[in-house]
């Protein structure tokens, strides 16, 4: 076996896995297949192609869990934000960047690196030996996908996501919502309360219906709708089928009882499960949506119990390959059943440019520390990087796993914080104050 670390993907997440692998010392082939096959949404040969739009989200790294991220991945000399710092566009408190100058500018100092060289070939297996990373993302190819399905199980693999919109469980009302299973499901107490159910009258849910279909809907990408029916309907189109229709689907009232009003029954009701071990998240069941963020937000505040919802991400649906990662993969991002292939990026059941380029940034120094003969201390849950990684690979319910973008929903409380609405600011101050603190001691113990 040699010890040239080879990376499947010249995305995001492949080119931040090339820098920081080669950056120790480690030799690197990408295998990228652009330009000669190309995907619906990339437009050039380019290596880190932004395919949509060319913002890195908030900059702000003492309030916001994106921010932070590109805190931690700026101290671990990251490529992409240091050419998305070298490219910025004037966007307020966003990191906007000019989107060719940024990935001529990785692809150019990628390939300007002794240790790196770039084959442009598409890779339609799972090799049986050496060191991989495959980072193909959202838009993997159709052979690799039924290649890596073959190896995983049909379910194990993803072709769309359904995402419903997940909400901090600190700002639900539970004076108006309660915790039940419905028919008290669940061989423990635990599982009978997985759920927390919001009644609706038959003036709040014909409300609701309404708001549903005036909402403003996002359009499918060209080329993105193939086969998206599949059990995912967006609850806009049910609501279109009948305005009955949801009240005989995911808001049917049966097999629940109020505690605040046991004797009304109620015409509706909305659940949401737990979406993580910690508790701090819940997904509303059944509502994945192609409705636009801010006509979401407002018309799933019209919920009982929801009015002052917090969203750690709204709904979606898209074109997006992404594993099982909570049954599939170990904490080193390593496929449990051939442990020389680690996957990273957004197939990994992340969302978005700076979460998957993240995974890319852990895969690389993970791979590079093992080819070395070391291994690196876990890390800690506490930082983003860490608070996402413990997420796919075994925070997140594998059942009902879907992607998910960095947010402090997913990091562990910090002692002595105030909840809700009031001790916000320090709260986010503490979660950004401990992670930098932990984040910087791993660098150091990485050597
Ligand atoms: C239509 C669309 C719009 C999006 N809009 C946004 C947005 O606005 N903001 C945002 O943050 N995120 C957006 N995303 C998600 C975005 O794709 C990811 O955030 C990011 O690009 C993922 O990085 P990645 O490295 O995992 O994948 P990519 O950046 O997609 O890189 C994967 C690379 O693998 C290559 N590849 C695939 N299969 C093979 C193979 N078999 N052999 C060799 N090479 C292969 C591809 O050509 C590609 O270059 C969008 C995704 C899609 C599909």
């Amino acid at each position: 076996m040699t010890d040239t670390l080879h990376i499947v993907g010249g995305g995001m997440a492949g080119s931040e896995a090339a820098w920081q692998a080669a950056s120790a010392g480690i030799d690197v082939v990408i295998h990228e297949m652009r330009p000669q096959t190309g995907t619906f949404a990339h437009k050039t040969g380019d290596l880190a192609e932004m395919v949509c739009s060319n913002s890195f989200r908030s900059d702000d790294d003492e309030q916001n869990a994106v921010g932070l991220l590109h805190w931690e991945m700026r101290a671990a000399g990251s490529l992409i934000m240091d050419m998305a710092d070298t490219h910025r566009l004037p966007a307020g408190g966003a990191l906007a960047v000019d989107r060719e100058a940024f990935s001529q500018g990785v692809t150019e100092r990628l390939m300007r690196h002794p240790k790196i060289r770039r084959e442009g070939s598409e890779i339609t297996s799972l090799p049986e030996d050496g060191h991989w990373i495959f980072a193909t993302g959202p838009l993997t190819s159709d052979a690799l996908g039924q290649a890596i399905r073959a190896e995983t199980g049909a379910e194990a693999l993803a072709f769309f996501d359904a995402i419903a919109p997940i909400v901090h469980f600190d700002s639900i009302d539970l004076s108006k919502a309660w915790f039940q299973s419905r028919y008290d499901k669940g061989e423990t107490e635990e599982e009978r309360t997985a759920y927390l159910n919001c009644p609706m009258d038959r003036a709040q849910y014909e409300a609701f219906i309404d708001a549903l279909l005036a909402a403003e809907k996002t359009a499918f990408h060209e080329g993105e709708t193939a086969g998206y029916f599949d059990g995912c309907l967006p609850i806009e189109v049910m609501a279109e089928r009948g305005r009955e229709t949801l009240r005989h689907g995911p808001m049917k009232p049966v097999g629940l009882t109020n505690p605040h009003a046991p004797d009304i029954k109620a015409h509706a009701i909305v659940q949401l499960r737990r979406d993580n071990a910690l508790g701090t998240l819940y997904n509303i069941v059944g509502f994945q949506t192609k409705m636009k963020y801010g006509a979401q937000a407002d018309v799933f505040r019209m919920i009982p119990g929801l009015e002052n919802a917090r969203f750690a991400r709204l709904g979606g649906i898209h074109r997006n390959t992404f594993l099982n990662s909570p049954t599939l993969l170990d904490a080193e991002l390593r496929l449990r059943s051939k442990p020389h292939i680690r996957f990273a990026g957004q197939v990994t059941g992340v969302e978005g440019y700076v979460e998957s380029s993240a995974m890319g940034l852990l895969a690389g120094r993970l791979a590079a520390a093992a080819i070395k003969g070391r291994s690196l201390p876990a890390v800690p849950a506490t930082t983003a990087t860490g608070a996402l990684v413990t997420h796919i690979t075994g925070g997140a319910e594998a059942k009902t796993f879907q992607p998910m973008n960095v947010n402090f929903g997913l990091f562990p409380p910090v002692e002595g914080l105030k909840g809700g609405r009031r001790g916000r600011r320090d709260r986010y101050k503490g979660y950004t104050d401990r992670a930098k603190a932990d984040w910087t001691a791993w660098l150091g113990a990485e050597g």
